[in-house]
């Protein structure tokens, strides 16, 4: 638990070091004020007293990811179910600088190994697959393992943990052999370009209609203020609430012009995404060995819709997001 003290030293902690982006400054801040650190309740009982803070404190603070809500799940952080001390968008904001991104880059708590993240999913059950590792000395063991087996047991789902590098070696595999001839690099780029452009069609077209809807909307509640003033007793109440309504509505859609501005401005770089996809693809048994794992990630979250791995009938389904209605998916035997 995070006592109420704690709770507005680790805000003032998150707040400083956005305004002076060095852990130094704030841990000397925070001693001036007075402000000590948290008593630990060390293991076998021994606790040790609250104390002046060090840069290696506050970078500790900075960098707990419990403070923003999350726990750690395997190799991940999930949202959890303690209340977040500093809200998600100022921590990753922190970690940004911590990391020395510059703004506007999505921060990522994933391991960008696992590429196959999102993808996969359990045959037996139905449920995702979630990365996660063991460590064996010093060498460490990744896999993937069903949702259900891993919240539920053995009675919930019966697939055990699946070695990441032979299913993200098989898909790859798989993957090697569509690309041979470069027909299907080329329909995939078909398929990107005219799903960007039929959604770029529907933000412009959203563009032009919103503003004449929010138009009308504030000529209806203008009319209505009107009335309310002749009015009294349930009609005046009915109105008011029609009045409330067309409000509510008028901010709906104020909110839903802004995200077609910014959609419309991400469309650029989502182009440019298909044209990088469509030219690794392109050259894709050549490109793979050089791409970095965050790149291989993305490749593949391009271009895998969904891979169903059965471990009762030994088999991995390959299904592709770009394969097509009719294609059937790329299935194969593999051995355990
Ligand atoms: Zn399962």
């Amino acid at each position: 638990m995070v006592s109420e003290y704690e709770a507005v030293v680790v805000r003032e902690a998150f707040k400083l070091y956005l305004q002076h982006q060095q852990a130094s400054v704030v841990s000397r801040l925070l001693n001036e004020t007075g402000r000590k650190t948290k008593r630990y309740e060390a293991q076998r009982g021994a606790t040790r007293a609250a104390r002046k803070w060090t840069t290696q404190d506050v970078l500790r603070l900075l960098r707990s990811s419990l403070y923003a809500g999350f726990v750690p799940y395997g190799d991940e952080m999930r949202p959890g179910e303690h209340p977040a001390i500093v809200d998600r968008a100022t921590f990753h904001q922190v970690q940004d600088v911590l990391e020395g991104r510059g703004p506007g880059i999505q921060y990522h708590w994933r391991n960008p190994d696992y590429v196959l993240r999102g993808l996969l999913r359990c045959g037996m059950c139905g449920e995702a697959m979630t990365p996660g590792s063991t460590r064996k000395g010093t060498r460490e063991y990744r896999y993937y393992r069903c949702v259900t087996r891993d919240t539920q047991g053995k009675e919930g789902c019966q697939a055990s943990p699946l070695s990441a590098a032979a299913l993200e070696d098989f898909v790859v595999a798989r993957l090697r052999e569509v690309s041979v001839g470069g027909g299907f690099a080329t329909q995939v780029h078909a398929r990107l370009t005219s799903r960007l452009e039929e959604k770029h069609k529907a933000l412009r077209a959203e563009r032009v209609r919103l503003p004449k809807d929010l138009a009308r909307s504030a000529g209806e509640s203008a009319k209505w203020v009107d009335s309310l003033s002749k009015l009294e007793g349930p009609s005046r109440r009915l109105l008011e609430q029609k009045r409330t309504a067309a409000e509510e509505e008028s901010a709906g859609m104020k909110k839903r012009l802004a995200e077609v501005e910014r959609a419309l401005d991400a469309m650029e770089g989502e182009k440019l995404e298909a044209a990088w996809v469509a030219q690794a693809l392109a050259d894709f048994d050549a490109v793979w060995d050089a791409l970095t794992a965050a790149n291989r990630g993305r490749l593949l979250q391009a271009l895998v819709g969904r891979v169903v791995v059965d471990e009762e009938t030994d088999s991995v389904d390959v299904h592709l997001a770009h394969a097509g209605e009719s294609a059937t998916p790329l299935r194969e035997e593999v051995a355990p």
